[in-house]
């Protein structure tokens, strides 16, 4: 085991061993089933999605104007106007030679029609219609050709895409009510401490309610994973040893507390006690130092049992989850990106006056967009310690201080983890 902390992997390192594990996952077999459109949201496609038709299925209109040839009405000569088609319906014919047609958004431009000018560029009078002086027109002009978003047979979403709204809508438009996907990995979360009660009742002198579990739940969900068994342990050999027997069937088991160096830290030697191998028992990381990540053999079963030992301050528990435990959870769902969310603002406050070189630090933070400056800035939330659940719910990013770095100046670009 690693005690000496010169000898733990850096973030990078760590973050490297965690994103080549879950690149193995992705590429393993993951169970498929099938769900409504409408209950997709979040889904990992197991099928890709093709079009069954060219996409749009006709030269289509993208205003209300009137379908023509460009060359012709930039004579800005009067055309008559020989026909009209309005969305859902067919041209009654081609467009005859120096004429124009009346056509709607979305309707499907005539034969012979290389171009749609918008009817704010024109005038009418009568049945007849002239581009107005000063607008001009230009072949393919507001018109979609047939085929020019995808062709039929096209695969448009491969398999290993999160359905979004955007993708939810693309799979309706090439007629599927129902998609293949994966099914949700199942992870089991352990939240271990003698001081911890349940949400609904009222600590005792030197309790606290068990608020990982919460925290946690919520992450995996949104994660796209499946919260398939919670557990509880005390800080004892035998209550660990217990829990640990019924999470073998899970996916991923997620354990708080008990990571640290503490005399009643036991979940290191309850996991080697299961015969557990440790790609890392640290990081060089702040908050989130004490992480721990490996694989259990399971009797019977097959494949390992991936974890992590979350550290049980609920901070650093939420961004060792973001930033590794996430990555698995996804893998295990056959997502093709796995990747934690990170950007780019602006420091434009910081309350973090205390370097620490050598370990990457994630300080509580808020980014807000700054309309005056056209940027987004982000601001350190004021936090005592990684304890601070008011500090970190009144925040929606991390800022990330890289290790070799001590204090970062206002103003300067640094990189964010969004929570
Ligand atoms: P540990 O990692 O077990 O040493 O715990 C570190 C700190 O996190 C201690 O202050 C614990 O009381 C707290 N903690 C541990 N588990 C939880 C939990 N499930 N919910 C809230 N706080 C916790
Ligand atoms: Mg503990």
């Amino acid at each position: 085991m690693q005690t000496m902390s010169s000898s733990l992997p850096t973030y990078g390192e760590a973050a490297a061993i965690v994103a080549e594990y879950a690149r193995k996952l992705v590429d393993s077999s993951h169970e498929v089933e099938r769900v409504e459109l409408a209950a997709a949201r979040g889904r990992v496609l197991a099928r890709a999605i093709t079009a069954d038709l060219d996409q749009p299925p006709f030269a289509r209109s993208t205003r209300d104007g009137f379908a023509c040839r460009a060359e012709e009405i930039s004579s800005h000569a009067w055309v008559p106007v020989a026909g009209a088609t309005h969305a859902g319906e067919i041209p009654s014919g081609p467009l005859p030679q120096h004429a124009a047609w009346e056509i709607m958004t979305g309707a499907p431009v005539p034969a012979g029609a290389d171009a749609v000018v918008m009817i704010e560029h024109t005038e009418r009078a009568a049945d007849r219609i002239r581009l107005l002086d000063g607008r001009s027109v230009s072949p393919s002009d507001n018109i979609v050709a047939q085929g020019a978003q995808s062709r039929r047979g096209d695969e448009l979403l491969p398999t290993g895409t999160v359905l979004g709204a955007g993708q939810i809508a693309l799979a309706a438009s090439c007629g599927y009510p129902s998609v293949e996907v994966y099914a949700r990995p199942r992870v089991a979360i352990l939240t271990t401490g003698d001081e911890l009660v349940p949400v609904d009742e009222t600590p005792g002198p030197g309790q606290i309610r068990n608020s990982n579990g919460s925290m946690l739940e919520a992450l995996v969900v949104g994660a796209g994973g499946d919260l398939w068994m919670t557990l509880r342990a005390a800080d004892n050999a035998e209550s660990l040893d217990a829990a640990l027997s019924v999470s073998a069937e899970a996916d991923l088991l997620l354990i708080s507390g008990g990571v640290s160096a503490g005399k009643y830290d036991l979940v290191e030697p309850a996991l080697q006690r299961l015969g557990a191998t440790f790609h890392f028992t640290g990081v060089q990381m702040q908050p989130g130092k004490p992480l721990v990540f490996g694989e259990a053999p399971r009797a019977g079963l097959g494949k390992t049992l991936p974890f992590f030992g979350l550290p049980g301050n609920p901070i650093s528990s939420a961004v060792t989850f973001l930033l590794f435990a996430a990555q698995v959870v996804r893998a295990l769902g056959g997502a093709r990106e796995t990747a934690p969310g990170f950007g780019m603002a602006r420091l434009s406050r910081t309350t973090d006056r205390k370097g620490k070189p050598g370990l990457t630090r994630f300080l509580p933070g808020r980014y807000s967009w700054n309309e005056k400056s056209g940027s987004m800035d982000v601001a350190t939330v004021s936090w005592h310690g990684s304890g601070d659940l008011p500090a970190f719910a009144r925040s929606n990013c991390c800022v990330v201080i890289p290790e070799d770095v001590g204090v970062i100046d206002e103003g300067a670009m640094v990189r964010i983890l969004f929570l």
